[in-house]
């Protein structure tokens, strides 16, 4: 089925032309129509599953054919857990909407809030925003939300993860009772199911790709390697299989900036990514990897999260995640809408425990490498993983890419790979 028999307008095709779309992804299939018919959605998809389109499309359409009021006002709101996706999603509603004369505008935490208050002044239609700074600025009455029609809610789960679910609540309170909501979800914990029930009325169900599977068109495999020899095998294989974007993922901030160092000593443009690092330098740092300027994008889970890098060709867990949900996420990053990528995961003996928690969670064995003159010490002895919160005593402040602690928690056995996952994922486990 092409777009057009989705029942989208001129406009909205032409966008969709520019951007090189030729069919849509199946959540687009099945969210397209129900949107654009004003249900709500729940929908299970995670990024790279062409989610964004799926929302932003129907929506510019329905506030498109629906009568302007004026002044203008608010009429979307797209609430997202971070910034970076934040940024994304309004490049989208941005693009898509070209030919359509509605106003957007993206507004998060880190940066002055001036414009932001300068750009809503002005009049916005869709406003996309993470909650934290969405909040303070109505809470300063710089913003109306009285005649929101439509809500969307992206990767609900890393909101409430990240302990947004106050900051939601009180905006929910600030909102129209009738409107259309929209649910996106990674995942589905029983408080994302809580929240849904709220929220909801009588939803379209979309479930794309199986949950906890990961996609096929990425190639996975494992290297095994002493825990000290990481840094000097992962320069190895950039140089040697000649990567030129590559995406890694360690566990702790600092972890992520000795390794960049490291790489950029090497000779390999390397830069780092998390909470840490200003707004500016965030955006700095994506801005030259996306353009290919930067071989190396080193970032911690959060930081990373919904980060939108068409055909990623490579990622590498340099360190294992703690929590093997994250080990999907990280490996969506790469093998997107169909493109094929390649995911490659550094193993020390510190980790066979949650290699096989990875493993048992996706349902197969990744292949497993030794590379000539990286071969592991067979005596070498497991240590308890380093935790980027215990050594640094991380806080959990509001909007704070610290939150990226989620999941690093770490009992007594964690040396030898006992997963001990946050009560919410266990049962989302069972549910599943
Ligand atoms: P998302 O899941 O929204 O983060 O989208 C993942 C990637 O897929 C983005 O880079 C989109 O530009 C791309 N994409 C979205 N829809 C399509 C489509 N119908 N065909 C090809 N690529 C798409």
């Amino acid at each position: 089925m092409s777009f057009s028999e989705l029942g989208l307008r001129a406009e909205l095709l032409n966008a969709i032309e520019a951007q090189g779309y030729t069919t849509p992804t199946p959540i687009q299939l099945k969210a397209i129509p129900a949107v654009l018919a004003g249900n709500d959605l729940l929908a299970s998809a995670q990024t790279g599953t062409g989610k964004t389109a799926g929302f932003t499309l129907p929506m510019l359409q329905r506030l498109a054919n629906g009568p302007r009021p004026a002044p203008r006002s608010v009429r979307a709101l797209v609430l997202t857990p971070t910034r970076e996706l934040a940024a994304q999603v309004g490049d989208s509603v941005r693009d898509y909407g070209k030919q359509l004369p509605l106003k957007s505008h993206v507004i998060f935490g880190g940066v002055g809030q001036q414009p932001q208050v300068d750009a809503i002044r002005k009049g916005l239609d869709i406003l996309v925003a993470t909650p934290g700074r969405l909040l303070d600025l109505q809470q300063q009455g710089h913003v109306s939300l009285a005649n929101v029609e439509i809500l969307v809610l992206d990767e609900a789960d890393r909101m409430l993860d990240m302990g947004f679910i106050h900051d939601i609540r009180k905006l929910l309170a600030l909102l129209p009772a009738t409107r259309q909501n929209l649910l996106f979800s990674a995942t589905f914990s029983n408080e994302i199911q809580a929240l849904a029930n709220r929220l909801l009325d009588n939803p379209t169900m979309i479930e794309v790709a199986r949950r906890n599977t990961t996609a096929e068109t990425v190639d996975q495999a494992v290297y095994y390697v002493d825990r000290e020899k990481k840094r000097d095998l992962l320069a190895h294989l950039i140089k040697e299989q000649q990567w030129y974007q590559v995406l890694v993922f360690t566990r702790t901030k600092h972890g992520a900036n000795r390794l960049a160092e490291h790489l950029e000593k090497q000779g390999i443009s390397a830069m780092a990514i998390h909470g840490n690092k200003s707004q500016s330098a965030r955006t700095r740092a994506l801005g030259a990897f996306k353009a290919g300027k930067l071989q190396a994008l080193v970032a911690t889970d959060i930081a990373a999260r919904g980060l939108d890098i068409d055909e990623l060709p490579q990622v590498v867990n340099f360190e294992l995640p703690n929590v093997a949900e994250d080990y999907v996420h990280r490996i969506g990053r790469t093998g997107r809408a169909g493109s094929d990528g390649q995911a490659i995961s550094l193993v020390c003996v510190d980790e066979h425990g949650l290699l096989n928690g990875i493993e048992r969670l996706i349902k197969r064995d990744l292949v497993k490498h030794i590379a000539p003159g990286f071969e592991p010490d067979p005596n070498a002895k497991p240590e308890p993983i380093e935790n980027g919160r215990n050594k640094r005593g991380g806080g959990r402040g509001r909007g704070s890419q610290n939150a990226g602690n989620r999941g690093q928690r770490q009992g007594k056995g964690a040396g030898d790979g006992q997963q001990r996952p946050p009560r919410r994922r266990s049962q989302k486990r069972q549910q599943a």
